[in-house]
């Protein structure tokens, strides 16, 4: 059996992101979404409003789970057995940044830990959480990049920080 962690900040979870969880549940046998708490970051979405996004967004795929983790990524793998990561491309710029950690990952986790890509779908190429903040927190059309859901709650989190305050 073939398992799969696709870890991320998911602040919020986009089109592009459920394109690729699409595709990486076709490949493997199992797939784990899970919501990188990080620290470091301030997000919009607390992880467990990050969840329940990602749960109702992926309800129609039986072999995904979601799930969270806080620290390094090679020692939550560890944990659940996984030896596969997979990350989402979708510009040069995003290859630098993700081929550094994938080779840090291969290289701490003694090669137990190894990073699938999947290039975006060309639809999704412009992409991102925080373009999609950005819109949002303006009042404008995110209908194209979010589930109609997740767009409710973008605005509803606006209306409650004040406009403009895209985080
Ligand atoms: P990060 O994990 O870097 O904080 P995200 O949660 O936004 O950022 O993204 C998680 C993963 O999904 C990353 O591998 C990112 O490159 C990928 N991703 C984000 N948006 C898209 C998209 N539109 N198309 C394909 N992959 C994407």
């Amino acid at each position: 059996m073939k398992a799969a962690i696709y870890p991320g900040s998911f602040d919020p979870v986009t089109y592009g992101h459920l394109d690729i969880i699409r595709r990486a549940s076709e490949i493997f046998d199992e797939l784990t979404v899970s919501v990188l708490n990080n620290k470091t970051k301030t997000p919009l979405f607390s992880v467990e409003e990050r969840v329940k996004m990602l749960e109702e967004a992926t309800r129609d795929l039986p072999n995904v789970t979601i799930d969270s983790f806080s620290g390094l990524l090679i020692d939550y793998a560890a944990r659940k057995d996984i030896h596969v990561a997979i990350r989402g491309l979708r510009a040069i710029t995003d290859f630098e940044y993700e081929l550094q950690i994938a080779q840090t990952n291969r290289k701490f986790s003694d090669g137990k830990l190894d990073t699938v890509f999947l290039t975006t779908s060309l639809e999704y190429a412009y992409l991102s959480s925080s373009t999609v903040k950005e819109i949002a927190s303006f009042n404008g059309d995110i209908s194209e990049c979010v589930p109609d859901f997740v767009g409710r709650l973008l605005y509803k989190k606006y209306n409650e920080i004040g406009a403009g305050n895209e985080q």
